[in-house]
C-alpha cells in the first residue's frame, strides 16, 4: 500500500540522502586570485594603473577568445549588458524589440529601460527558444531588433535568426546568459549576433556573484560599448603610467558606470579556467539523464537543433505529461521532487504575459505617448509558452556536477513521484510559484 508518509514532502524518507555539490564553489586558486586582487591596491578598472594590466582587461581579452569575438567588455550585470547592447545599437523610445515570451524577466525589462517596446514572441516546443516563424510574423515597420535567448540547455535557431535579422535590417542581440561555452556550427554562443550578452550572477555557470559581459566583433559597436559602460571612457590607447588611470575620457556618447570591480574580474578569471571541464562534466551527466528519463512514458527531454554542436546546461529541463501524474500541477510535482532530492527543483517560469515580475505599465516608459497600449502583455499570443510552462520542470546545473549515482537519484525521484502522484494534494494555496 502506498501511503503519503512515504513521500519526503510529507516527512518520509527522501530518495537522495547525499548532499549536492555547492554552487558557487571555489578552491585555493580562486582564493589566491582574489587575495592578489585585494593586495594589488587596485579594486576598480577606474583606479590608478599599478604597473599591471587591470583584471578587467585581462578577463575581457580571455573571455573574447573563449566566445570567439574580437572584443569583450566586463559589465556589472547581465541586465546591464542587454541595456548597453541596446544603447550601442541606438535602440530607444518607440522602437520594438522582439523578446521571447518565456525567459527571465530581465530580457523584457532591459528593453523597457531604454524606452523601447518588448514584443513578446512565442517559443519552440523542443528547445523552449524563440520560434523563427513567430519572429518573422511579429516584424513591423517599428521593429528595430531581435533579442534572442538561449534558454537553459539549448540554443535558438541561429541560422534563421541571422537570416531574418539581415533580411529586415534588424539588430540581433544574442543573450547568452545561460549558454557560456555553447556552440552553433562550432561558433560560440554570443558571437553570432551584432552584440552578445552574458550574465555572471550567482546562479550562472560562470559567476562573480553579480556580473556580466558584452561581446562584439564590430569596431563601431565596441567603441560605443566601451563608453556606455565607462561614463564615456575607454582603455587608454597609449602606454599607461603607474599611478595614473589607464582609462581615457573621449565622451563621444553618453555613458554611465557599469564597470565590474577587479575583485569580481579575479573571480571570473578563476572561474573561466574551470568552465570547460565543468561544462563537460555537466554534459555527460545530462546525457545520462536524457537516456534514462526519455525511457519513462510521459517524460520528454529537450531536443536541440542539430546545428547546436556544443550544448551547455544552465539548467536541466524535462517536460512531463501531467496526466501521467494524476493531473497534478508542475508546481506540486516540483515541490515533491525538491523534497525527494533535497535540492531546489522548480517549475518553468511563467510566460511574461502572466509573470508577476513583468509589470510594464508601472515603468516610466509607459507614460510615453501611445506606449501604454503597445506595452500591454495580454496582446501577445504565447500559446506554446503557456503549454510548456504547464509541463516543465527545472533542475539547477550544480546537480549535474555530482557523481553519476547521485545524478541518477533524479530518475528515481521522478519515478517515485509519478507512482505516488495520487497522494499529492491537488493544489497549493499559498500562490508561491517562484518565478
Ligand atoms: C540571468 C539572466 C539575465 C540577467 O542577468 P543579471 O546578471 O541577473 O542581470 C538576462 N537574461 C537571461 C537569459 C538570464 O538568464
Amino acid at each position: 500500500m502506498l501511503k503519503p508518509s512515504d513521500l519526503a514532502v510529507f516527512g518520509g524518507r527522501p530518495t537522495a540522502s547525499h548532499a549536492w555539490p555547492p554552487w558557487p564553489e571555489f578552491n585555493v586558486e580562486v582564493f589566491d586570485r582574489v587575495s592578489n586582487a585585494l593586495r594589488s591596491g587596485r579594486w576598480a578598472v577606474s583606479g590608478p594603473f599599478t604597473g599591471e594590466r587591470s583584471l578587467d582587461a585581462c578577463f575581457g581579452e580571455t573571455f573574447a577568445k573563449f566566445v570567439g569575438t574580437k572584443w569583450c567588455l566586463p559589465i556589472d550585470h547581465g541586465s546591464s549588458a542587454i541595456v548597453a547592447a541596446l544603447m550601442a545599437l541606438r535602440i530607444g523610445p518607440g522602437d520594438e524589440v522582439i523578446v521571447p515570451g518565456l525567459t527571465w524577466v530581465a530580457c523584457a525589462s532591459a528593453v523597457l529601460r531604454v524606452g523601447a517596446i518588448p514584443i513578446l514572441v512565442d517559443i519552440d516546443a523542443d528547445t523552449l527558444c524563440l520560434r523563427p516563424d513567430a519572429v518573422q510574423a511579429a516584424i513591423t515597420a517599428k521593429t528595430a531588433g531581435i533579442l534572442v535567448v538561449h534558454l537553459f540547455s539549448a540554443m535558438a535557431e541561429m541560422d534563421e535568426m541571422r537570416r531574418i535579422a539581415a533580411s529586415h535590417g534588424l539588430a540581433l542581440i544574442e543573450d547568452a546568459a545561460q549558454a557560456h561555452g555553447a556552440t552553433w556550427r562550432g561558433l560560440g554562443a554570443g558571437s553570432l549576433g551584432d552584440v552578445g550578452t552574458f550574465s555572471m550572477q550567482q546562479s550562472k555557470v560562470l559567476t562573480s556573484g553579480e556580473g556580466g559581459a558584452v561581446v562584439t566583433s564590430d569596431p563601431a559597436l565596441y567603441r560605443a560599448l566601451e563608453q556606455i559602460r565607462g561614463d564615456g571612457r575607454r582603455y587608454v590607447t597609449y602606454a599607461p603610467t603607474a599611478g595614473y588611470p589607464d582609462l581615457e575620457g573621449i565622451g563621444e556618447i553618453q555613458g554611465c558606470n557599469m564597470h565590474l570591480s577587479e575583485i569580481q574580474s579575479a573571480l571570473l578569471l578563476a572561474g573561466l579556467d574551470r568552465l570547460p571541464s565543468q561544462n563537460s562534466i555537466r554534459s555527460r551527466a545530462a546525457q545520462l539523464l536524457d537516456n534514462k528519463l526519455s525511457q519513462i512514458d510521459g517524460v520528454h527531454i529537450i531536443k536541440p537543433y542539430p546545428e547546436n554542436t556544443g550544448r551547455t546546461y544552465y539548467c536541466y529541463v524535462v517536460r512531463i505529461d501531467t496526466s501521467r501524474f494524476e493531473s497534478r500541477s508542475v508546481d506540486i510535482i516540483a515541490r515533491a521532487l525538491s523534497a525527494e532530492l533535497g535540492a531546489w527543483v522548480q517549475p518553468l517560469p511563467m510566460p511574461l504575459d502572466a509573470n508577476p515580475l513583468y509589470q510594464p505599465h508601472t515603468h516610466w516608459s509607459a507614460r510615453l505617448h501611445g506606449h501604454a497600449a503597445r506595452l500591454e502583455p495580454a496582446r501577445f499570443d504565447l500559446r506554446e509558452a503557456h503549454r510548456q510552462a504547464a509541463q516543465g520542470i527545472v533542475f539547477h546545473h550544480s546537480m549535474l556536477l555530482a557523481p553519476d549515482d547521485h545524478v541518477l537519484t533524479i530518475v528515481e525521484a521522478v519515478n517515485k513521484v509519478m507512482e505516488y502522484a495520487s497522494l499529492l494534494p491537488a493544489k497549493i494555496d499559498d500562490g508561491s510559484r517562484s518565478w
